[in-house]
Formats: structure tokens, C-alpha cells, sequence
């Protein structure tokens, strides 16, 4: 199993995060859905935190994730 977003492959002693994405499953390190939390948690008027939040996500993931991307687009950050 690896990361949706950053690609990182699972070690067996990690527990990885299942994201729930319509007819899909997505699955996130510690690292990254740490900082999904993270940015579904901060303030609204934070937005300098949630931005900055946002690009380390962002750094992190690899050309793979387009599922994550799409997923964190329509759930995370449309919504608020
Ligand atoms: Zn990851």
C-alpha cells in the first residue's frame, strides 16, 4: 500500500488513514493526513495558516495523487 498523496509505501508498523472518496478509497500516511486534520481544524480566520498549510500538502504530493487532489478540491477545500 502507498500514500495517495506523497507515494510514500507503507511500513508495517504504520497505520495508515482510509479516506472514504466516493467509489474509491484513499489511503494517507501519518504525515499527510496529519496536515489534512490540520487544515480541515484551522480557523476561518486563519486563512494565513490554512495557505501555508496548504502548500506543504501540497509539496508533498507526487504525480500519482491526482484522486487525492481532486478528493482534498471537492471535500477540504470547497467546503469551507
Ligand atoms: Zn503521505
Amino acid at each position: 500500500m502507498r500514500c495517495d498523496c506523497c507515494g510514500k509505501r507503507k511500513c508495517w508498523l504504520e497505520s495508515f488513514e482510509d479516506i472514504n472518496a466516493g467509489n474509491k478509497v484513499l489511503h494517507l500516511c501519518v504525515k499527510c493526513s496529519t496536515l489534512v486534520y490540520k487544515i480541515r481544524d484551522v480557523e476561518k480566520s486563519n486563512q494565513d495558516l490554512k495557505k501555508s498549510l496548504i502548500a506543504e500538502l501540497e509539496s508533498r504530493m507526487s504525480e500519482n495523487s491526482s484522486d487525492f487532489k481532486k478528493w482534498l478540491d471537492d471535500k477540504v477545500l470547497k467546503v469551507q
